[in-house]
């Protein structure tokens, strides 16, 4: 009888890693307490990108790209646009020029006018600037609808209470439905991991924090521009220290958003995130004239970022249960789907994975 593992959380890393056990011949049971992909993977549009602080995800990087290549090749499907990732500001340049001459990404830099031809929604911006070409917009509803088609067969709508590892070997589940014995567990439930990982008796040092974006259509005065880049911006030109924003629909509208998130409030007052909205809303006025104000859409949702970086991620293992933390994940799912089903494969977490090898801390020299 195939191995049995329970994987809870039907997000982009959950489904993800079910596809990667299956491919090795586990057999999978996906555990949702709500919608599939409805968590932190909800939501049009996130931005694949190998410009990382940490050179071990810019590793990772390259590999969940040829993993995303794969994904495309197995589903029939195009899930990030060729129109790459541009960066203006110091900062952001900085960090993308250290991996200029690697020739899994590919780097350039972009005068004035083709700052202007990779963006045209932008202003007018006359700083430094570079455009990562392998990079892209993930579409992102359409590799979770791929991965549910592919992996989720097997998904069950219950919330899962806990997660317990067996004397001897093996997992308890504990869920709405009741208990069940597994050979072994993954936890990716997003906002919902820590508590279960508690449950095992880890403590993931991630506390959530809310996040927004807008989804504003371009304006219907110019013609939909065959390239929309996304964009990660640390000018300052245009009144935030850091925003991002990536293409939606087919071009015809953009998502954007400031690196910044609220503290969550118990008693519910979204006076943060108000004021982030507003924030956010100001960028757009400055920076992109070519969207459409009126037609702005708000998306909000809960993250979960490691103290240690905002790239932060990591698996605890309590064991034969993996758990795993972190945020920005979606740019990375093939290959973290791989690590983890060959954690359960292997037994133990991949080294450079663990809690304490901190991956996504900045480690490059600042100098
Ligand atoms: C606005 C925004 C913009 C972002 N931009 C980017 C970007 O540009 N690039 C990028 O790479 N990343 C980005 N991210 C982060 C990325 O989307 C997340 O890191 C990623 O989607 C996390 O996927 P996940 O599968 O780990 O978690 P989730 O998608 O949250 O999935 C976890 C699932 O587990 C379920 N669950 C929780 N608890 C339980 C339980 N007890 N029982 C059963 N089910 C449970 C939840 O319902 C949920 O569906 C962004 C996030 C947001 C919100």
């Amino acid at each position: 009888m195939a191995t049995r593992v329970a994987v809870i959380g039907a997000g982009v890393v959950g489904l993800a890693t079910a596809w990667a056990l299956e491919r090795l011949g586990y057999a999978c049971l996906v555990f949702e307490q709500g919608a599939p992909g409805g968590g932190q993977s909800a939501g049009e549009s996130r931005i694949f990108r190998h410009a990382h602080d940490d050179p071990r995800q810019f590793e990772l990087a390259v590999l969940s790209r040829r993993g995303w290549r794969e994904w495309e090749q197995e589903f029939g499907v195009r899930l990030i646009t060729d129109d790459g990732a541009m960066v203006i500001g110091d900062e952001g340049v900085a960090r993308l020029s250290r991996y200029a001459d690697d020739p899994d990404s590919e780097v350039r830099e972009l005068s004035r006018i083709e700052v202007r031809e990779a963006l045209p929604i932008l202003a007018d911006f006359d700083g430094p600037a570079l455009i990562d070409d392998a990079a892209g917009a993930i579409r992102s509803g359409l590799t979770i609808a791929n991965l549910i088609a592919a992996a989720g067969l097997n998904l069950v709508p219950e919330k899962v209470e806990s997660v317990t590892p067996r004397e001897g070997g093996g997992v308890n589940v504990l869920s709405n439905f009741g208990p069940r014995v597994f050979d072994a567990a993954v936890v990716a439930a997003g906002t919902g991991t820590a508590r279960l990982a508690g449950s095992a008796g880890i403590e993931i040092p991630s506390s959530p924090q809310a996040h927004m974006r807008l989804t504003l259509p371009l304006s219907s005065r110019s013609p939909l521009p065959a390239r929309l880049a996304c964009l990660q911006d640390s000018s300052g030109a245009f009144g935030e220290a850091a925003a991002y924003g990536s293409p939606v629909d087919g071009n015809a509208g953009y998502a954007v958003g400031l690196a910044l998130s609220a503290e969550i409030d118990p008693a519910g007052d979204s006076g943060q995130l108000g004021e982030l909205t507003r924030r956010t809303s100001a960028y757009v006025e400055r920076a992109m004239p070519g969207l459409e104000m009126s037609g702005a859409v708000s998306f909000q949702r809960w993250i979960t970022e490691l103290p240690w970086a905002s790239d932060g991620l990591a698996i605890w293992q309590a064991g034969d249960a993996y758990f795993i933390a972190g945020h920005n994940l979606f740019k990375l799912a093939p290959a973290l789907g791989t690590v983890l089903a060959g954690s359960v494969d292997a037994g133990s977490v991949e080294a450079g994975f663990r809690p304490e090898d901190r991956l996504g801390e900045a480690i490059f020299d600042s100098g």
